[in-house]
């Protein structure tokens, strides 16, 4: 329970990703013993913070994943068909809201190390702004190159963040962003850039360096080194 108002999450693993390699989705290839989705679950459910959940999985494996999931039952209120793209994939989980949902939390589960204290301030930073998205700020100089690799220019990254997940929102706002996106056939590549288009203040929070999206084969030899340390990292940062 979070204290603050009815808190829904949508967790977004509908993809086929397999551009990581083999047949099998990426949210589904094993990380240390387990599929990297179920750490991502057992790292929500450890937060407390949540009071719905809905899982979003390809069309096709929705009633394999009821069945390997039911361990979650209970805490886990719906798995949902995915859609074509992501964004489509959110907005089937939108759908499936139930008529309690305040605040909607979407996070990919393909970033399985999610914090308590990432949670925490996304859902009261959406609560008193509107929107709220873990987010880092870059570090790195930036450039842009044309399509020999050549620079063209140097770009000033000052107040430049790279988005991650949770992207936290009032549920009207969230909705409405939606509607607005359906109607206008645009896709945006997170749940913030439609947002924006309704010209709604999205605040940014700290997320953490942690808080990898599992893409490619090297993201998963870090993530199986992050899950060595991260029960002790978490008991530190609680
Ligand atoms: O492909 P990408 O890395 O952007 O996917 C991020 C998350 O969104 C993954 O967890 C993936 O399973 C999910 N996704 C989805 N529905 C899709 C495509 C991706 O839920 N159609």
């Amino acid at each position: 329970m979070s204290g603050w108002k009815h808190v829904s999450a949508i967790i977004t693993a509908g993809g086929r990703g397999v551009r990581i390699g083999g047949d099998v989705p990426k949210q589904f290839l094993e990380l240390s013993g387990k599929p990297i989705l179920e750490h991502t679950l057992e790292n929500f459910q450890a937060t407390g913070l949540v009071d719905e959940v809905l899982l979003v999985v390809p069309a096709d494996s929705v009633s394999q994943v009821e069945k390997d999931y039911a361990r979650f039952n209970g805490w886990l209120t719906r798995v949902v068909a995915g859609g074509k793209e992501r964004q489509d994939s959110v907005g089937n989980g939108l759908n499936s809201l139930g008529p309690s949902a305040d605040i909607v939390l979407v996070h990919d589960g393909v970033r399985p190390f999610v914090t308590h204290e990432m949670l925490q301030k996304s859902i009261a930073t959406a609560h008193e702004h509107g929107g709220a998205i873990c987010a880092i700020p870059v570090s790195d100089t930036l450039k842009r190159a044309d399509a020999n690799g050549v620079v063209s220019e140097t770009i000033d990254r000052q107040g430049l963040w790279r988005m991650q997940t949770p992207q936290t929102f009032s549920r009207g706002i969230l909705e409405e962003a939606f509607e607005q996106a359906r109607a206008d056939g645009f896709y945006g590549t997170d749940e913030g850039m439609l947002v924006e288009r309704l010209g709604r203040p999205v605040k940014l929070v700290t997320g953490s360096e942690f808080n990898i999206k599992i893409t490619r084969p090297e993201d998963l030899v870090l993530a199986k080194r992050i899950a060595t340390f991260w029960q002790d990292y978490v008991r530190q940062t609680k």
